[in-house]
């Protein structure tokens, strides 16, 4: 097992496109790390870089104590899942699993102890004769794990591992995949589309935009103190309410409507000054009377988001989202308040998150 460590790392594919830009990462020994970030940024670029799959054209990558840059992928020791898979049709799963084994020239008996061995540990005993094609989805993705698994390799790379698998099944092998991981305590690098996954499975997680790590820490960190106004209207299930504001002392004037200083700003705004101000709906609680510090305006959407229900107002042109406490939901044209938490607010200045 081993830390991996990115320095400077740039990629520029033949025809221009810069994929990955001087990029510093530093991932510690037994980390579950996640890519996450819109399509195109160079989540796939990255880890196939750290595999050896793509060469480098600048920087360099270390995998443990061991400069690895111009090293072929097999010789890395790190295992890469792809996202389907990639398994051979044509051979049964002690075979598939047992395969890079018999690349490395182990014994043929030693082979199939060790697919057997950790074929059992992800509960494919009952399996091990069958082909890919006889499997279900989750299970062929269980093989590959196996097959990783048996690798013994000092870090495993993770490219959209349960994107084919059904919402139910996702969840699960969602959890499985982390116990297995905290099990094995092999550094894991793990690239996704889906937040949820992320923010549920990562130890840390970098969000990317353009070539660029745009904020890396956990997943509390990213979702509660996003760094910039990209992450914060990137991270979020309902988009963060992102306003403009200008500073009236020690309130804030948002669409007509005068709101506290954020806590994580206090002391560090001008008076007069114009900023962003952040809060997502969920640190936004919608009430009926009015109310010191709250936005104000018309009800114009309500969603039910089965145990709350999301409003949206528009308060002097802007919109705004509140989620409703249970049983108290409104009526579109009702005159509503939206109350934020002010532990939870944030002030973005030239979109970067005002903090000491
Ligand atoms: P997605 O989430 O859609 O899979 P991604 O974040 O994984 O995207 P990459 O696949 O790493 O993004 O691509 C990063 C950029 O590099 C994109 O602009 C893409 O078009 C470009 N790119 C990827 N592979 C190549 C290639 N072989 N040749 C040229 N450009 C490429």
């Amino acid at each position: 097992m081993a830390a991996i460590e990115l320095k400077g790392l740039t990629k520029v594919y033949p025809g221009g496109v810069k994929a990955l830009d001087s990029l510093d990462l530093s991932i510690p020994d037994g980390e579950f790390f996640a890519l996450l970030g819109p399509s195109g940024c160079g989540k796939t670029t990255l880890l196939r870089t750290i595999a050896g799959l793509e060469t480098a054209t600048g920087g360099n990558v270390v995998i443990g104590d061991r400069d690895v840059t111009g090293v072929q992928p097999g010789g890395r020791d790190i295992a890469m899942v792809f996202q389907d898979y990639a398994l051979f049709p044509h051979m049964d799963v002690t075979e598939n699993i047992s395969y890079p084994l018999r690349i490395k020239k182990v014994a043929k008996a030693q082979r199939q102890a060790k697919a057997g061995e950790v074929g059992a540990r992800l509960g494919l005993e009952q399996l091990m004769d069958r082909r890919p094609g006889q499997l279900s989805g989750g299970q062929q993705q269980r093989v590959a794990l196996a097959r990783v698994m048996a690798t013994q390799a000092k870090a495993f790379l993770f490219d959209e591992p349960l994107s084919n698998l059904d919402a139910r099944l996702r969840l699960e092998a969602r959890t499985f995949l982390k116990k297995l991981q905290r099990e094995l305590g092999v550094t894991t690098v793990f690239v996704t589309h889906d937040q949820a996954e992320a923010l549920a499975m990562a130890d840390r997680m970098a969000v990317m935009e353009a070539g660029h790590i745009r904020q890396i820490g956990t997943p509390s960190e990213v979702f509660q103190r996003p760094a910039n106004t990209f992450v914060a209207s990137f991270i979020g299930s309902t988009p963060m309410n992102l306003l403009d504001a200008v500073v009236r002392g020690d309130t804030l004037e948002v669409a007509g409507c005068e709101v506290p200083v954020p806590a994580l700003a206090a002391g560090l705004l001008t008076d007069g000054e114009k900023i962003v101000y952040g809060v997502r709906p969920e640190y936004m609680t919608y009430t009926d009377e009015p109310a010191d510090g709250s936005l104000s305006g018309e009800v114009i959407i309500v969603e039910n988001l089965g145990a709350s229900h999301l409003v949206t107002l528009e308060v002097a042109g802007v919109l705004v989202q509140a989620v409703v406490p249970e049983g108290r939901e409104p009526a579109l044209g009702d005159r509503g308040h939206a109350v934020p938490r002010g532990d939870r607010a944030l002030a973005y200045r030239d979109g970067e998150l005002v903090s000491a």
